[in-house]
């Protein structure tokens, strides 16, 4: 079946600047796609690239979209190589299964792992957190100097409510002896994984620091395709995976071998059109997990997140309902049509 294709390019500044490892982002940069079959069934889908993760630029999904014209069909969107333009796959996907009204029977409600800022600010915010019932905090890490960030931890610990569990994000920024200081250290505390503590390139020393200490690791950065998931699971990787459902092109492929108990969904700090389809298959993957896994915390605690307020998702909560996802993915067209002006 022939469907009409069209496609709208963002330009998003956030809120505040996201601070990564290859400096400040002040703009997410994406594109929504637009499907319509003959029938008058209409789905979108966003493409939200983090090319630093080893996804394509907009600039390449859109010389893509400008070849394809205005019109496609399911075979020319399969050919569209889903390694080279995961983001564009997953936009094309989305839209499709949106037309199909694809049903996911899943659990009524996910966690949601609360942001803590790096630095002593995260002590601030955790009293509040705590009260609003988020018992999952991530911190991030590495971005100050390693033994004045270590020195807080006691106290970031000690702020913590009763069974709450704690997430280290280094975002690669160690070198292997702070992160070896690290995992000595936090061995004694209730850290549930500490992410991607050194950079992806290094492999090896992932591998040696996930045998050498008990606090399980979580590959972030290091996992940017579907590929990479593959990749990591024949290495023998016993720790667990960030999976940004926006970024991995084959998702179904990647998340096929994925044992549910080493899964954490992610945002790619999409706008809510994506979002909305990124948590729909954290929700249909956790339907078809065993029943007896308790779903870790998704990382999706990260709106407000742009200064047009339109385009986040649902305000950070201990909980996202699938109906709350539903329900935003129907304003799909209204965000398309505010790229208009
Ligand atoms: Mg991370």
């Amino acid at each position: 079946m022939t469907l009409s294709f069209a496609y709208r390019r963002y330009s998003l500044p956030f809120r505040t600047p996201v601070r990564t490892a290859h400096g400040l982002w002040t703009t997410r940069e994406g594109l929504f796609v637009r499907l319509e079959n003959e029938a008058g069934g209409v789905g979108f889908g966003e493409c939200a690239p983090i090319p630093w993760f080893g996804t394509e630029t907009v600039d390449e999904a859109a010389a893509v979209c400008d070849a394809l014209g205005a019109s496609v069909d399911a075979e020319r969107i399969a050919e569209i190589d889903a390694k080279e333009f995961p983001c564009l796959r997953f936009a094309f996907e989305s839209a499709q299964a949106s037309i199909a009204g694809r049903d996911v029977r899943a659990p009524g409600a996910l966690p949601v792992a609360a942001l803590l800022p790096a630095g002593r600010a995260a002590l601030e915010k955790i009293h509040a957190l705590a009260e609003a019932e988020f018992r999952t905090f991530k911190w991030k890490v590495g971005a100050g100097d390693a033994a004045d960030e270590l020195a807080l931890l006691d106290d970031v610990v000690a702020a913590l409510p009763a069974g709450a569990r704690l997430r280290l994000d280094a975002n690669g920024a160690w070198d292997r002896r702070a992160a070896e200081r690290w995992l000595a250290r936090v061995a004694d505390y209730p850290v549930e994984f500490v992410e991607q503590p050194v950079a992806s390139e290094a492999e090896d020393l992932l591998l040696g620091l996930a045998a050498d200490y008990p606090t399980p690791l979580a590959l972030d950065e290091s996992v940017a395709g579907a590929g990479d998931v593959a990749r990591w699971l024949d290495l023998g990787w016993p720790g667990i995976f960030v999976i940004k459902p926006s970024l991995l092109g084959d998702t179904a492929g990647a998340l096929a071998r994925l044992p549910a108990e080493r899964a954490v969904f992610s945002s790619a700090l999409e706008t809510a059109v994506g979002a909305a389809d990124a948590l729909r298959v954290a929700f249909g993957f956790y339907a078809n997990a065993a029943m007896e896994t308790k779903p870790r915390a998704i990382g999706f605690g990260v709106w407000p997140l742009f200064a047009d307020a339109r385009f986040d998702g649902p305000r950070a909560a201990p909980f996202v309902r699938l109906t709350d996802v539903d329900r935003r993915r129907s304003k799909s067209e209204v965000l398309w049509n505010a790229l208009t002006c």
